[in-house]
């Protein structure tokens, strides 16, 4: 059955035909984007169809948005229309082919969440619940967002947390750490890529050089389990266990508590648009993990999700680019497992 549920944005990126700097670029594509979305989109490709709790506009994007929706087979059920217009994330592709977002959301429909008009059904028969951090820069979607962490824990949904870094959406540095830090101790599991750690206040290089003493870092601060993406070099995922573990890189934290840590290499193709990479790991592993996941279970989730989100990387854009899961298991069965 339905079992998973999406909340957040739904947005247009306007993906520039070259790389360098805008001034010098001719045009743009209209990509559908926000991460929350490409989440969405994900699992339903890749399982059961979430539900997801999203607000459109009344504009053309808002349309061709819905009709994106509706064509990846996620559930009009909880999607919102509203006057308004359609935020923009404008993407600057950079010569090393990272990229940087400018956002043009002020005042728009798509950020307009509230709360109170999400149904208190929405949750039932929910194991999981999965939110980001784009929506907390600002209000009213900050506590619309955090409304939805609340009404999930009581609900007794996992809560996932997916900080989505973007620097320029935060009034200044402290703010973010504190709100996406307070976040992260809400949340039952979290993903992070260097992008959000970086924004988490943790050290980079270190966590480049020891993923699995950060991840199990980031255990300390709340979670029952943190995902840590890591490009082509892979991905660490770190659980809290009630023993400890035998398997995978084991230890005990501070508290006496157990935790088991697991990383799997990224699986070598060639990658042509890493955009929505970590959506697809994201939705990956939400269709997979289970509370209570030992060291050899959780490496099957991460193996999993590396997969889906190198095969996501062999074509462009966030939506279009999941495989089916008949293709992920053919390339799991051909990478020789
Ligand atoms: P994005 O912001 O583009 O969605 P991200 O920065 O959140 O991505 P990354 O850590 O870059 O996330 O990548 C997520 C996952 O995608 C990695 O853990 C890995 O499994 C896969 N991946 C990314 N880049 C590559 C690559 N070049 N080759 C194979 N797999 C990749």
């Amino acid at each position: 059955g339905a079992s998973g549920f999406v909340a957040g944005e739904t947005l247009i990126d306007l993906f520039p035909s070259a790389s360098g700097p805008l001034t010098s670029v001719s045009g743009f594509e209209h990509r559908p984007g926000g991460a929350p979305a490409n989440v969405a989109v994900g699992v339903a490709a890749l399982d059961d169809a979430p539900g997801f709790w999203t607000v459109l506009g009344d504009d053309a994007f808002a349309a061709f948005l819905s009709s994106t929706l509706d064509d990846h087979g996620v559930p009009g059920e909880f999607v919102e229309r509203t006057e308004g217009k359609t935020a923009l994330a404008v993407v600057t592709r950079e010569a090393d082919a990272e990229r940087s977002f400018s956002f043009y959301a002020e005042g728009t429909a798509t950020f307009d969440f509230d709360a109170a008009a999400l149904p208190v059904s929405a949750f039932e028969e929910r194991e999981w619940v999965h939110v980001g951090g784009v929506a907390l820069a600002d209000e009213a979607s900050r506590a619309a967002t955090l409304a939805v962490v609340e009404r999930a824990r009581d609900a007794g949904c996992v809560v996932s947390f997916d900080p989505n870094a973007r620097a320029e959406l935060w009034r200044d540095a402290a703010t973010a750490e504190r709100v996406l830090g307070e976040a992260v101790a809400a949340a039952d599991v979290v993903f992070c890529s260097a992008d959000d750690l970086a924004l988490l206040g943790v050290d980079t290089d270190a966590a480049r050089e020891r993923p699995a003493r950060t991840a199990r870092g980031l255990l300390e601060r709340g979670p029952e389990t943190v995902f840590l993406t890591r490009g082509s070099e892979g991905a660490t995922a770190a659980t809290r266990t009630a023993n400890e573990g035998n398997a995978g890189d084991g230890g005990r934290s501070s508290d006496g508590s157990g935790s088991v840590v697991v990383s799997e290499p990224a699986f070598a193709v060639d990658a042509v648009d890493t955009t929505g990479a970590g959506d697809a790991f994201t939705a990956a592993a939400l269709t997979r993990y289970e509370p209570g996941a030992g060291a050899s279970a959780l490496r099957e989730v991460v193996r999993y999700a590396n997969a889906v989100a190198a095969l996501a990387t062999t074509a462009t854009g966030a939506m279009g680019a999941i495989p089916t899961p008949e293709r992920v298991e053919r390339f799991l069965d051909d990478s020789g497992r």
